[in-house]
Order: C-alpha cells, then sequence, then structure tokens
C-alpha cells in the first residue's frame, strides 16, 4: 500500500499493519464476526400495544439517554422537541464517525451485542414514538466493512417490516435510505450532514433554527448517533432506571471510551459515566505501556482540549470538564506520556482543523492558517494566539471553528513551560 496519507508520513509499524490486513484478502462483512440480529421484541410490543408511546418516553427521560455523538442532549427532549412540530418529519443517523481517534459507532455496530440490527430496532422504535416518514442513514465511506453490513441488514429488514404489516395493517414503517458520505469531517457536524443529505456541499448551516425544527428539506429532523439507537431497545427490556444506575459519582449511564496512546490495550472500552481517566487506563486499557509515564490526555478527540496528568481523577462524563476548558464529546481518550509534547499535539490537531475547515466562515478559514503559523514558531506568541482563540470560539459559525483552539489553550493553560520551546514532561 502507499505509504502516506495526504503529505504524512506513516510509521513502518502502521504500514505493515495496513499491509498484513490486505494481506488478507477478505477484509469485507464475511470476515467479520457479525453479532447476532436483535428479535425486534420491543418493536413488537410497541406495535401491539403493549407498549405506549407515551411509555417509551417515560423510560427515556428515566434512563437519562444523552446524545452520545458528542452533544450529549437528552434524546428524550429531541424527541419531544421534533414531535411537537407538524409533519411530515424526517430523521438522519450519524454515522460519520470522524473525530480524531473515535471508533466506537464502528465497534458498537459490527460487534456489540445486536449490532447493526439493534440499531435499526432502535431507528424504528424512535420513528414510531416520534412520527417520522423518512429516514436517512449516513455512513463514513471508509467504512467498508459496515457499508456491506447494513445494505445486508437493510435488505434482510424489509422482510421482518412486511411481516410486521401484515400483522399490524395500521403499521406504516418509514423509508430508510443509505446514503455514502465522501470522507469530509465537517460531515458529521449535523446540519452539515442535513445539505449532504440533500445532496448539496456540505456546508454547516446558520442556527437557529435548530434542525429539530428545521432539518432536511426544511422539515423537523430528528438527528441521532447510531449507538443512541441501539441503547433503547436495551432500555425498555430492562427498563430506564436500570441505566441510570450504571453510572459512577453521580453521573448516568454507561459511555463507549474509544482509547489509544500510550496504553498496553487500546480499544474501544464501556465503562460506567464518571470514570476517571486513571481508572479508565488502570482497569480497562491494561495500564500505560512499559517505558510510559502518564503525562497527558485528550478526553475528546480533536476538539475536547488537552489535560494534564494531574486531572487524571476527574470524573469523565459530559459536563464534568466544563471548568478545565475541555469535554469528553464522543469519548475519544488520547493517552500521551513523557515522550510525548502537549504542543506537539495541539499543532498536528490544528492542522487537522485547518484541513478541515469548510472554508465558509473568515475566523475558522483564516483563523486555523494564522494559528498554524503562530504555532510553528520555537516559542508561542502566547497573547496573540489566545486573542486569537477568542475570535474564532465567538465568531465561527460551527462547532468546529469553536472548538479548534480548544488544545491551543490547554497548552496555554496547562503546559506553559511548553509554550516557551521546552519538551514534555518538564
Ligand atoms: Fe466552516 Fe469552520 Fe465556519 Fe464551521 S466554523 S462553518 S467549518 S469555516
Amino acid at each position: 500500500p502507499a505509504a502516506c496519507v495526504g503529505q504524512r508520513q506513516l510509521p513502518q509499524a502502521s504500514v505493515a499493519a495496513v499491509q498484513a490486513v490486505l494481506d488478507k484478502g477478505d477484509t469485507g462483512p464475511r470476515a467479520l464476526p457479525v453479532p447476532a440480529p436483535s428479535s425486534f421484541r420491543q418493536l413488537r410490543r410497541l406495535l401491539s400495544g403493549e407498549l405506549a408511546a407515551e411509555q417509551v418516553l417515560t423510560e427515556l427521560k428515566a434512563s437519562n439517554l444523552r446524545g452520545l455523538g458528542g452533544a450529549g442532549f437528552p434524546s428524550w427532549r429531541k424527541w419531544e422537541t421534533v414531535r411537537a412540530q407538524a409533519g411530515p418529519r424526517h430523521m438522519v443517523v450519524n454515522i460519520d464517525e470522524g473525530e480524531v481517534g473515535t471508533f466506537k459507532d464502528w465497534q458498537v455496530l459490527t460487534r456489540a451485542e445486536g449490532g447493526a440490527s439493534q440499531m435499526l430496532e432502535g431507528l424504528l422504535i424512535a420513528t414510531q414514538v416520534v412520527g417520522i416518514e423518512h429516514a436517512w442513514i449516513y455512513l463514513r465511506d471508509e467504512y467498508h466493512d459496515l457499508r456491506e453490513l447494513l445494505t445486508h441488514e437493510l435488505a434482510g429488514l424489509q422482510d421482518t417490516l412486511a411481516a410486521l404489516r401484515e400483522q399490524h395493517p395500521g403499521y406504516t414503517p418509514p423509508r430508510i435510505e443509505l446514503r455514502r458520505g465522501a470522507g469530509a469531517y465537517i460531515c458529521g457536524e449535523e446540519s452539515a450532514l442535513i445539505e449532504s443529505v440533500e445532496g448539496k456541499r456540505g456546508l454547516p448551516r446558520l442556527k437557529p433554527p435548530i434542525v429539530a425544527m428545521h432539518g432536511v428539506f426544511g422539515r423537523p429532523t430528528l438527528a441521532h448517533n447510531p449507538e443512541t439507537l441501539w441503547w433503547l431497545p436495551r432500555i425498555l427490556e430492562k427498563g430506564g432506571a436500570w441505566l441510570a444506575g450504571e453510572g459512577v459519582r453521580g453521573r448516568t449511564g454507561l459511555r463507549r471510551f474509544s482509547v489509544s496512546g500510550r496504553v498496553n490495550k487500546p480499544g474501544v472500552h464501556l465503562a460506567p459515566a464518571g470514570i476517571t481517566l486513571r481508572e479508565l487506563v488502570d482497569e480497562y486499557a491494561g495500564g500505560m505501556q512499559e517505558g510510559h509515564t502518564l503525562y497527558a490526555y485528550l478526553p475528546g478527540g480533536a476538539s475536547g482540549g488537552i489535560l494534564p496528568a494531574s486531572l487524571a481523577d476527574v470524573p469523565l462524563d459530559f459536563d464534568t470538564l466544563v471548568d478545565h476548558g475541555s469535554f469528553i464529546g464522543s469519548m475519544a481518550v488520547v493517552v500521551m506520556s513523557q515522550h510525548d509534547t502537549a504542543r506537539g499535539a495541539a499543532l498536528n490537531l490544528m492542522q487537522f482543523f485547518e484541513h478541515e475547515s469548510c472554508g465558509q466562515c473568515t475566523p475558522c478559514r483564516a483563523g486555523t492558517t494564522k494559528a498554524v503559523q503562530l504555532m510553528q514558531a520555537p516559542v508561542w506568541d502566547a497573547p496573540l494566539l489566545g486573542e486569537l482563540s477568542q475570535v474564532m470560539r465567538d465568531a465561527s459559525i460551527c462547532g468546529l471553528g469553536q472548538a479548534a483552539p480548544n488544545p491551543v489553550d490547554s497548552v496555554l493553560r496547562f503546559f506553559p513551560h511548553e509554550v516557551n520551546g521546552q519538551g514534555g514532561a518538564a
């Protein structure tokens, strides 16, 4: 395989790993341990009247299920907002999964119990309760195996739906379409995703209006992450209180952390909301690699900032990192050691944002380019970088430009010795 991605050289070990996968020949879903399909039992209960739509909402509220794509918005509130709008209503499922270090959606759909089929059951329950006519599943195109799997599942779903229509003559299932993305990070932003679904260039929209009121083709739209939908049948089976009781330190629910970096067992780890980084590394990720001690970590991919080892005992969940200028987003945890530098990581991330900026607004388009130039200097101009961060945060249209300065601000705040050109662990 080509040894480069864009202009960046991959380490030889990565090239060898890619070659090993290609040498296996068959990398499609047939090679995957595809999970057993869902029984659609909870959907059947809903259609038969054993479970009322209001009960579904009650359980959803009790579970405190929050959007697992990054924003953490309470799911039930989103449902109620879309449900209150006049029809026709639409839905998009965001499997663009482009956040740096995030791979949990791929894992839940291809490896977790129920997998993609359970996500589809969740989708059908949501469309039934909210009254949705048309759903688009937007898939990251690099997930070739998942595309094959979803195509297979959607074909099989037609038989299930035909049988359900026979048993429940009043049931009108939604039209479901699979849409392939084209590799743009920005299309993970829900309004850009909607533009892309409509066949246009993926440019984020100005908000308000929010997509729950004005989404695909101007209609009220329920936007969900696939893992959020995957949880739904499980919540209805076990009760909302069950999921709410799974967190620690006052937090609710379970979280799939995509853990990478200097740990012995990188991968997706399902852990209680509110776990600390130290616990996640020691109890789930097999501890730090030999010769590495914890220096810093990214709690939420590219956008969530960089935290020092001294904050390894802070509970990880939505809202818990706000005081540290950080957030967990889609829970992509990258663990760094004394062999890494926070400024090196921040520069890498800013270059990523510069490359992925859609270019629509000046604070982000010009700001990311200017920030990269300033960050390449041996000694950072901290006041100027701080000012630039503020402008980007205040004036960018969407979350990309607003969050792009987070890693820079983290370095200025937590790693001042690095600003002056010194290496990692001082
Ligand atoms: Fe595009 Fe960046 Fe503006 Fe978002 S903030 S609309 S990505 S230029």
